[in-house]
């Protein structure tokens, strides 16, 4: 037997980690951070029989906490994808900076994660320890996202990750026809939530960005630096806005296009990445910020939901013009700015009330299987698997376990640390 901990992303979004111990050896799969005041990492695990990490993909609520682990053994191996590893890092840099030294790792920890990366390629099999074998698939979310298979004793346990059965314009579609599996931890962010046609979210977006230009304002969209400003870009690039209108790209997204750029290999078409790359002028300071909101043009800027990072600054210099649009591509979490600009076109921003007269629009790009994807995907697992339900608000969560059920299917939501017998 097996014992699968659940350390974190039980019944919510955030920390995401789980311990699989088999006869004594042990290995890790994810270890994230839930932001909050203070940030909440998962507990931490005994490290004298960990045979390694694995991170299913960059964003910090999957690899936020990974130097805590590292920090603790030189000698232990990171698994993940080389795109992973160059990702992860600026963001856990970035993360670092704005805590001021308040997490519970060093900043020389932080170079654990090159130093003890052993990069993954996707379909490769990797023995670790003697226990286990660890294969990564395409989880098609963000470049280099993975499902995490692990094989040990006769049995099969696949870690999902964050996945999107959909292609987009940045990213494959995750890995089709996956084997055979006995357990299944998947997420369940949009287990409640249809996602529309995604050419059509396009067509909309576009529509607004060219009706803002025509009206000599300028579109501010707030994206997360990692795979959605690179997705806005890519699809700026595909429709064609006339050369006239410059596409500015500022903060921690200049340097993750440099990252994507390296690693072609993991995006659906890199020429039109690079065609995007060229059509885009980068913003290196206050100056070029100056330029950018002269006249009419489109500026991507994180953060996503307009919690900090460039977008504020922007958002200060274009909130009341009713020329501008402000465009939100994500989801915007209950109690975030995004969230509350879009319920009532006022949001305080440290101590400062903006009534916003730029119009603000709202088109969902996401980078999650919606209620039908996560279904379809994993009712096609074959072997019959048992599935634990992670990442997703406990309502979330609890319609797909129902609607796995209705199909005759075994599903348990896990609680935090909890053990399961796999
Ligand atoms: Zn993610």
């Amino acid at each position: 037997m097996a014992q699968l901990t659940f350390l974190g992303s039980c019944r919510e979004i955030g920390r995401s980690g789980f311990h699989l111990e088999v006869n004594k050896e042990s290995f890790l799969v994810d270890f994230g951070v839930k932001f909050g005041n203070p940030p909440a990492f998962p507990d931490m695990v005994p490290t004298e029989n960990l045979q390694g990490v694995a991170i299913t993909h960059a964003h910090l609520d999957h690899s936020g906490g990974v130097p805590i682990v590292l920090a603790k053994d030189a000698a232990l191996s990171l698994f993940c994808t080389p795109a992973t590893r160059d990702l992860c890092l600026p963001l856990i840099r970035d993360m670092y900076k704005i805590s001021r030294g308040r997490l519970p790792f060093s900043n020389n920890d932080i170079v654990r994660v090159r130093r003890q990366c052993q990069p993954t390629a996707y379909e490769q099999t990797t023995p670790i320890g003697r226990k286990f074998e660890m294969t990564l698939f395409n989880a098609g979310h963000i470049p280099g996202s993975s499902m995490v298979s692990i094989r040990y004793n006769s049995k099969r346990i696949l870690f999902t990750g964050d996945f999107n059965s959909t292609e987009s314009r940045l990213n494959p579609g995750a890995r089709k026809n996956l084997p055979k599996h006995d357990i299944v931890v998947t997420e369940s962010t949009y287990a409640r939530r249809v996602n529309p046609n995604r050419e059509e979210i396009e067509e909309a977006m576009i529509q607004t960005v060219l009706e803002t230009l025509e009206r000599g304002g300028i579109a501010l969209i707030p994206a997360f630096a990692v795979g959605r400003s690179q997705e806005i870009m890519c699809i700026l690039e595909k429709h064609g806005i006339p050369k006239k209108y410059p596409i500015f790209v500022d903060g921690m997204a200049r340097k993750v296009n440099d990252v994507v750029v390296k690693h072609p290999e993991y995006i659906s078409s890199p020429q039109s990445f690079e065609r995007a790359i060229h059509r885009t002028r980068v913003v290196h300071d206050n100056r070029d910020r100056q330029f950018a909101i002269k006249k009419p043009g489109i500026i991507i800027a994180p953060a996503g939901m307009l919690k900090g990072g460039a977008s504020h600054l922007y958002f200060k210099m274009l909130y009341d013009n009713p020329k501008n649009s402000i465009i939100l591509v994500s989801f915007q979490i209950p109690g975030t700015p995004g969230a509350v600009l879009m319920a009532k076109r006022k949001v305080t921003i440290g101590s400062r009330e903006f009534d916003v007269k730029a119009d603000v629009r709202y088109h969902h790009l996401s980078s999650h299987a919606d209620s039908k994807g996560l279904l379809d995907m994993l009712l096609n697992i074959p072997g019959d698997p048992k599935f634990y339900l992670v990442h997703g608000e406990s309502e979330s969560c609890e319609a797909l376990a129902t609607k796995l059920e209705k199909k005759g299917r075994r599903a348990h939501i896990p609680e935090t640390n909890e053990i399961a017998e796999v």
